[in-house]
């Protein structure tokens, strides 16, 4: 199956990887030179992974609608973040708050993880701008960025 992420951030990355980690051919279109930019800000450079404790406490937490979230978190919640950057290479700590960043303080190590990760699985990373979706008979059948075409 060939797929097309649009947007190299984190949950472009997160998204791209997993499908690829499926056997799917996964095309990751990312309009910056680098992937995952705005991460190196997050947390004040330090990036604040996750908070270390269970699903239902983060769900408490949600000021908005948390039953959106609820799949999601079901099926990835806070310590399954916490094992996968710890399988990638990146050391955690956690601070006041429960709050959790990486060891050495350095957002970039969370998008170098990621970064690896992705290209490891067998992603495809194109620096475009994704202009348009393609549509056929109501039915999604790719982008085009560029001059070009991805089906
Ligand atoms: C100052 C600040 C601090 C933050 N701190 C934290 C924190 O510590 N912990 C935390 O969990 N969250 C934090 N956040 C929130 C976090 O940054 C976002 O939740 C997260 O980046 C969202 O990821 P995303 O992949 O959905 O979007 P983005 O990170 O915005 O990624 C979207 C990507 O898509 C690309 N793109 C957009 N349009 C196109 C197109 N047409 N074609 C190709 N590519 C395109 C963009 O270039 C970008 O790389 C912080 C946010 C800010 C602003």
């Amino acid at each position: 199956m060939n797929i097309i992420v649009i947007g190299g951030g984190a949950a472009g990355l997160m998204a791209a990887g997993t499908a690829a980690e499926q056997g799917a051919q996964v095309t990751l279109l990312e309009t910056n030179e680098k992937v995952g930019r705005k991460l190196f800000i997050t947390g004040k450079g330090r990036c604040n992974v996750c908070n270390n404790c269970d699903v239902q406490e983060v769900l408490r937490n949600v000021p908005v609608n948390p039953r959106f979230l609820y799949s999601a978190l079901g099926r990835f919640g806070p310590a399954d973040v916490m094992d996968f950057f710890e399988n990638h290479g990146v050391a955690l700590k956690t601070e006041r708050g429960n709050r959790v960043f990486p060891q050495s303080d350095k957002a970039a190590d969370i998008i170098d993880a990621l970064f690896l990760w992705v290209k490891k699985a067998g992603v495809t990373i194109v620096h475009t701008t994704a202009d348009e979706l393609l549509i056929e008979d109501g039915v999604l059948t790719g982008v085009s960025a560029g001059h070009k075409t991805y089906k």
